[in-house]
């Protein structure tokens, strides 16, 4: 569930069932401004409903992370009219198809046992890990910089 967060002493509460309910009634009648009480202060403050995606039907997808040595980057699926590829705009690197990003993830995972961590297997295919460790992007840090020459990864 998600959590939402006070403006007044900046923490992030669990809403109650009644105020999922509010925020998704304000919401479909196109609503920006409604008072939520904080389950942490009890103050009130206002919300915007619909600029959230809060309690969306549709989950957020995770983005991968970049399976090449030291990058801190994430893959994103690139959709274009006569191109579909994986590309990853920290490194540039480019992957034609799912098969040569799993193959590349499967290779970092062999390599640094910590990737594991970043990457769960599922029957269509690897999907980033939502539960992480927070000390990631240090673990990346010990690992040893690739240089990409060719950025197409295939
Ligand atoms: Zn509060």
């Amino acid at each position: 569930m998600d959590l939402i967060k006070c403006d007044r002493c900046e923490s992030g509460f669990r809403p109650s069932s009644e105020q999922v309910n509010f925020i998704l009634s304000s919401k479909e009648k196109g609503m920006t401004f409604i008072m939520l009480e904080c389950g942490n202060c009890g103050m009130s403050f206002p919300f915007n409903p619909s600029s959230t995606a809060l309690f969306d039907e549709e989950p957020q997808e995770i983005p991968i992370r970049t399976p090449i040595p030291g990058s801190h980057g994430y893959v994103s699926f690139v959709d274009d009219e006569d191109e579909k590829f994986y590309g990853c705009g920290e490194t540039g690197a480019i992957w034609r198809n799912k098969e040569n990003l799993s193959r590349d993830i499967e290779a970092i995972i062999n390599k640094y046992p910590h990737r594991k961590k970043c990457y769960l297997k599922t029957g269509s295919g690897w999907i980033a890990n939502s539960n992480e460790p927070s000390n990631m992007d240090e673990l990346i840090d010990q690992e040893e910089v690739e240089e990409l020459r060719r950025f197409k990864r295939d």
